[in-house]
């Protein structure tokens, strides 16, 4: 071979013992012994990975991971793929499912790119969205009898950013019972804490940026489904290009192997703030599912095996209260993301709400002096005396 060409060919595969951790498999295609192969993957006579927006080794190994922590516990046959960020994750699993003139159901209280999607990009095809109180399963079913129209049941629970927890049994069953698909957002749980496959839901979409990666370095998304939905899910993932990159996944990977410590230390330190917080004199309310004051504390404490590390609370006083308890902290950061190590804070009214109006705002429990925080895994002690001197 002349020195040109083997620049190009001369590097080979030198593995000979398995590596310790997975490894990142950053190639576009995968090679066919002959043609006979090539026909025979394409056909899915044989499995084989192909090209790389079709399934990754790297992407597969943690989608699967996803998959089986999902259904932990369960007799439940599930599959999991990983897309490019966490609305991509939402998007797809959506777009799989509706075609014009479906509803899709879901609650006023939810994640702010999830209610853009449905208003701006959604309605356009056609497909409208109906908000209601979840909670409230008379309304639901009253809601489902009167608009054949609606598909998909989609929800988050706890929600963002006032904390509400619905009763996943009950409403997957109403749902069911209506033929309705649903789909929730455990973004906040993570299968560690909260596991709806086993509640009854039919698709479960994550964030991976969030808790499962924890450390705030990648953005991924994740949707685990019942086996009977997976086609439809991959093939229009794969269509639209949606898929995780090996290097996301891997983050991911890493990331999930301290889960379990990471939502243990998450919640115990969100429990003790939020008790420390119910007791001081400058706050109003805390919207925490672990207090026992929480309206839904018992579902929350019966579907969950914790309560997390997300939390809000309202200051006494107005607006510019809110933005001087802001500004006075120093260990707590102010960054618009939720669910790394470290201990996060955000004011809706003054950010991701700014352009909502008051009304609004007030009518999703926002007000100006909410504060939504997401609990780090620091010492306790640290994380509370910078609150108690912000307060101060
Ligand atoms: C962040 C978040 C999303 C969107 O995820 P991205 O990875 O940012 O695309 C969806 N749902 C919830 C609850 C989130 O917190």
């Amino acid at each position: 071979m002349k020195l040109d060409s083997f620049c190009v060919k001369g590097s080979e595969d030198k593995v000979t013992t398995k590596p310790h951790v997975l490894p990142i498999y950053a190639t576009s295609s995968f090679v066919f012994e002959d043609t006979q192969q090539g026909i025979r993957i394409f056909s899915g006579e044989e499995e084989g990975h192909k090209y790389s927006r079709y399934g990754n080794p790297t992407i597969d190994a943690v989608s699967d991971k996803l998959a089986q922590m999902a259904a932990y516990g369960t007799e439940a046959k599930v599959k999991a793929y990983m897309t490019s960020s966490g609305m991509s994750a939402i998007h797809i699993a959506l777009t799989s499912l509706v075609q014009a003139g479906d509803a899709i159901l879901t609650q006023g209280s939810l994640y702010g790119g999830t209610t853009e999607l449905l208003n701006t990009v959604l309605s356009k095809s056609n497909v409208s969205s109906i908000f209601t109180d979840l909670r409230d399963l008379s309304k639901v079913e009253e809601t489902l009898a009167n608009n054949s129209n609606i598909k998909v049941c989609y929800f988050e629970t706890p929600s963002n950013p006032a904390l509400t927890v619905l009763d996943i049994e009950a409403l997957c069953a109403i749902c069911k019972s209506k033929g309705v698909i649903t789909i929730a957002d455990n973004t906040f749980c993570t299968p560690y804490l909260q596991r709806p496959i086993a509640l009854g839901t039919d698709i479960v979409i994550h964030s991976t940026t969030k808790y499962l990666s924890g450390h705030g370095n990648s953005i991924a998304g994740a949707i685990i489904c019942q086996e009977k939905f997976a086609y439809q899910i991959w093939n229009t993932l794969k269509l639209t290009g949606s898929t995780c990159n090996a290097w996301d996944a891997w983050l991911t990977d890493q990331g999930m192997k301290t889960l379990a410590l990471r939502m243990d230390r998450h919640s115990s330190n969100a429990l003790h703030l939020a008790q420390f917080l119910e007791a001081h004199p400058q706050i109003q309310k805390v919207n925490y599912p672990g207090l026992s004051s929480h309206p839904e504390h018992k579902i929350a404490a019966a579907q969950m095996s914790n309560f997390g590390g997300m939390m809000s609370f309202e200051l006494k006083g107005d607006l510019q209260r809110g933005i001087a308890f802001m500004d006075k902290l120093k260990i707590c950061t102010q960054a618009p993301t939720l669910g790394d190590v470290d201990t996060l804070v955000l004011h809706p009214a003054s950010s991701s709400h700014l352009r909502v109006s008051q009304d609004m705002r007030e009518k999703n429990g926002i007000s100006d002096t909410l504060i939504r925080m997401s609990i780090g895994i620091e010492s306790f002690e640290d994380i509370k005396q910078d609150i108690e001197q912000a307060l101060s």
